[in-house]
């Protein structure tokens, strides 16, 4: 019998669709445990056509907060009261705070991608960045990095319809964070990814190139750009140890970091906006391990 729901006990939760694969409920509710907090978490499979129903929902029940996951995160930006300026940017959230009836979205991919850099000794403040990727993850990386201080950003992106949203982030970039130079390149110049990676410090890999099934491929065709002082970051988590990072490796890159961490901090930067506490990281890793 589950003794910590009672009476007072307060809800929050994950909104989209399908959600029941997802690890969020038990890694919340394992936080909220050990740290003797009178909340709970559900998972609700809520079409991108409810969001406003949810967050409505959200409002009656005084929910504490919720993650938003795919194919909500656009609509509920336009659903809540208020956007941190990363989520204003970006136009998308992830995780809403519900601040005595005020609805507030935040985006924390971004801020789980430079925390997980941080965890392995790399800051981006001043550092110039080479991005490929123009999607969701890639857009909330861009801006998060623009905000905590990138000095230069070259995004690129296959000549398809992300292209488009790389110029749009740009622009939108040069208005609010002009003290970063982002650039905007399609994938097809060659020439162009190599000039720019020579004279980077971190690369970033965020399309959906190296992922499962098409886990043989990876969107750096000639392995020359990698040299031991070049940070290689995949966002990519399955497989953990992606095509990329593997020539990276072999070509004695020293710090290449894969995608479990930023998904993993950008759950933690949610709890601490859900408690004010920092979650139990370490803890929850060595409880699921233990269960596997
Ligand atoms: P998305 O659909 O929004 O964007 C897809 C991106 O991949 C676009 O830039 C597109 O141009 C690019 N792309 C797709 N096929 C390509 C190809 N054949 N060649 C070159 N570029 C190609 O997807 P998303 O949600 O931004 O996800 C992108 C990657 O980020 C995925 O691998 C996903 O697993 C990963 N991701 C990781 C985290 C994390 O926490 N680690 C979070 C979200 C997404």
């Amino acid at each position: 019998m589950e003794k910590r729901i009672q009476g007072s006990t307060k809800l929050l939760a994950l909104f989209g669709s399908p959600v029941s694969h997802s690890g969020s409920p038990a890694m919340y509710n394992f936080s909220f445990a050990y740290h003797g907090l009178d909340y709970a978490y559900l998972a609700f499979d809520i079409k991108e056509s409810q969001a406003a129903e949810a967050a409505s929902a959200a409002r009656l029940f005084q929910l504490r907060g919720f993650n938003v996951t795919m194919p909500c995160k656009n609509k509920m930006a336009e659903c809540v009261d208020e956007l941190s300026p990363a989520a204003k940017i970006i136009g998308a959230v992830n995780t809403v705070v519900n601040e005595g009836g005020r609805l507030i979205g935040h985006m924390t991919d971004g801020g789980g991608f430079v925390r997980n850099l941080k965890e392995h000794g790399v800051e981006v403040v001043g550092k110039k960045l080479v991005i490929l990727g123009a999607g969701g993850a890639a857009t909330a990386i861009q801006v998060e990095c623009a905000l905590q201080g990138a000095a230069a950003i070259s995004i690129f992106n296959a000549n398809d319809p992300f292209l488009e949203r790389a110029k749009v982030t740009a622009a939108k970039l040069k208005q609010e964070v002009p003290g970063c130079t982002v650039t905007v390149l399609c994938l097809d110049e060659q020439d162009r990814l190599k000039e720019e990676i020579a004279c980077a410090d971190i690369l970033v890999n965020a399309t959906k190139v190296g992922m499962k099934p098409n886990e043989d491929a990876s969107p750096i065709a000639d392995t020359s750009v990698f040299r031991p002082d070049l940070v290689v970051a995949d966002t990519v988590y399955n497989p953990l140890e992606t095509k990329m990072m593997q020539e990276a490796k072999q070509a004695g890159c020293r710090t290449i970091i894969d995608g479990e961490g930023m998904l993993l901090w950008q759950g933690a930067i949610a709890y601490q906006l859900y408690t004010g506490l920092e979650m139990p990281v370490e803890e929850y890793q060595k409880f699921k391990n233990e269960g596997k």
